[in-house]
């Protein structure tokens, strides 16, 4: 016996745009299980894409992205980007690698095989299928910048065996990597250098400076400010996604976002935000932190007319909103 029941009943999932089958691409998305990946995968499937997700769940989970699953246009790969993958799409955006200190840290060997090793096997699946391809990369390709702020023609400043270096050159070679199979392969390539994101779904305890400190403020912990807290970062709303997805059609190497902030005036700031009675705690400074880091946008502004839609108090309150509720999520869960 079978009942029709009116798409209005059954719908689950969030609204997504018809797009005709000349218009409708398929996309990879590599790494989309995690933070930035998954705010890219919402953005591709409602624009009416169909969207494949490969992930190993390193530091991703299917939380992220379930609200998709069992979607006509969706798929959920395990998948780890280390080993060969054979699959037929249109365009690829590499975001597989972990990305927060500590947690890139944890198998530098592991980083290092995903970023380079990892890197390869996408574009030799972009040149195979003639997909274009767009990398994750990240401010971390300056190192500690001598040149301020940091514009697309800086070659960076690297401790090439310090401790960042699995994550910082693993990308760096992956941006060359890039380059060389456009030149000698003929593959479209773009290269996006996030620089510090935030937003829902970033990891509590990925040791962040954001997500360290909106919990310790939220749980009453002192905000824990490594060194003098007089570097600085840019700080960005994770609607950053948007320019990713604007840089797939422009082909150039881009950065975005521009508001700079010493670490302690932020830890002031995420206190204020949470109303909390922390204290700021000050620890030793971390090996080789890079002191100072801001893009030059303004050639994302040129080519894109990119300006951040979010204004960082704003999406802070949001994060804030996030994780206060993962926390109840997690005390009412912990029994389970
Ligand atoms: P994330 O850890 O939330 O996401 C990374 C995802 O890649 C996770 O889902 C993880 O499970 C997956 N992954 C890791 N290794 C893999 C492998 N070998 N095979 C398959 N999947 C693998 O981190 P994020 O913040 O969303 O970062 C996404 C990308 O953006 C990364 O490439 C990162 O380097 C880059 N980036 C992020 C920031 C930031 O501030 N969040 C800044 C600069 C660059
Ligand atoms: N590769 C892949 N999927 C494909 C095509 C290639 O994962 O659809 C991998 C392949 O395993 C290889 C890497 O990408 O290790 C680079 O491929 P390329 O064709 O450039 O190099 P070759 O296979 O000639 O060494
Ligand atoms: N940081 C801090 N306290 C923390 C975590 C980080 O003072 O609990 C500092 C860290 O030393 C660095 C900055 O905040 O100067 C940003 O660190 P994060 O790990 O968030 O990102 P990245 O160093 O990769 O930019």
């Amino acid at each position: 016996l079978f009942f029709y029941i009116p798409s209005f009943f059954s719908q689950k999932y969030p609204p997504v745009k018809f797009l005709s089958e000349k218009d409708r691409k398929r996309i990879l998305i590599t790494g989309g299980a995690g933070f930035v990946g998954s705010h890219l995968t919402d953005k591709l499937m409602m624009d009416g894409h169909e969207v494949t997700v490969v992930d190993n769940f390193f530091t991703g989970r299917k939380r992220n992205v379930e609200h998709w699953i069992g979607h006509e246009n969706f798929e959920l790969i395990n998948h780890d980007v280390v080993e060969p993958l054979y699959i037929e799409v249109d365009q690829i955006y590499h975001l597989a690698s972990p990305a927060s200190p500590p947690n890139y840290m944890y198998n530098p060997i592991k980083t290092l095989k995903t970023n380079t090793i990892g890197t390869l096997n996408m574009l030799g699946l972009a040149k195979r299928v003639g997909a274009r391809l767009l990398l994750a990369s990240t401010s971390e390709v300056y190192g500690d910048p001598e040149v301020h702020p940091q514009n697309e023609e800086y070659w960076g400043h690297v401790n090439p065996i310090g401790p960042r270096a699995c994550y910082d050159e693993g990308k760096r070679v992956a941006e060359t990597m890039c380059y060389a199979y456009m030149k000698q392969e003929g593959v479209e390539v773009r290269v996006a250098r996030i620089f510090n994101t935030f937003g829902s779904r970033m990891h509590m305890n990925d040791g962040r400076v954001v997500s360290n400190f909106i919990l310790q403020a939220l749980q009453g912990e002192p905000l824990t400010v490594y060194g003098t807290g007089s570097q600085t970062r840019a700080f960005q709303y994770v609607s950053l996604v948007l320019l990713s997805a604007g840089l797939m059609e422009v082909n150039d190497v881009l950065q975005g976002n521009p508001e700079e902030h010493t670490i302690l005036e932020f830890a002031r700031l995420i206190k204020s935000l949470v109303v909390s009675q922390s204290q700021i705690q000050f620890l030793s400074e971390a090996q080789d932190d890079p002191q100072r880091r801001r893009p030059d946008i303004r050639k994302a502004r040129m080519m894109l007319g990119w300006e951040p839609v979010v204004p960082l108090e704003e999406g802070l309150n949001k994060t804030i909103q996030y994780f206060s509720r993962e926390l109840e999520h997690q005390a009412n869960n912990q029994y389970i």
